[in-house]
């Protein structure tokens, strides 16, 4: 027996801190209560998505569904790529590829209708009066189609 202050000071130290560890027990139960709890119902709620769905004829229609929404995508697709002279390839990227492939096919630049010179052959643009490359004058009435 020291100061007896001293030893009043270190008892309620050791009180303080066996008091301390008591309650702490109880909050780390708690909390692992907790935690377990909150795994258990996150796991009664992916259970349901991770599981083969039960029923097959709902897996066909939303198969169904999916594949229906994609044709639609792809009609569309075929709409915009009708005017990049991309019908069947419009179709494809809306079918494969969905708003993505949308986005494409209008960010691509329209088909430039373009007819042969009768004087050199090259390729030059349906609508111009003279070649761009010899300047004899175009005869697009024979040309179209
Ligand atoms: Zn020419």
């Amino acid at each position: 027996m020291g100061i007896p202050i001293i030893d009043t000071l270190a008892d309620t130290i050791k009180l303080a801190v066996l008091y301390l560890h008591a309650q702490a027990i109880p909050i780390i139960d708690t909390l692992v209560d907790t935690l377990s709890y909150i795994a258990a119902q996150s796991d009664s709620i992916f259970e349901p998505v991770m599981q083969q769905p039960k029923s097959p004829w709902l897996t066909w229609l939303i198969f169904l569904v999916m594949i229906g929404i994609r044709i639609l995508i792809g009609i569309w697709g075929r709409k915009i790529g009708k005017r990049k002279g991309l019908d069947s390839a419009g179709f494809l990227l809306g079918f494969f590829l969905g708003v993505i492939g949308l986005i494409i096919l209008s960010v691509l630049p329209p088909r430039i209708e373009t007819t042969i010179c009768v004087h050199c052959q090259r390729q030059i643009p349906e609508d111009a009066n003279l070649c761009p490359y010899c300047g004899t004058p175009t005869d697009s009435s024979t040309e179209d189609p």
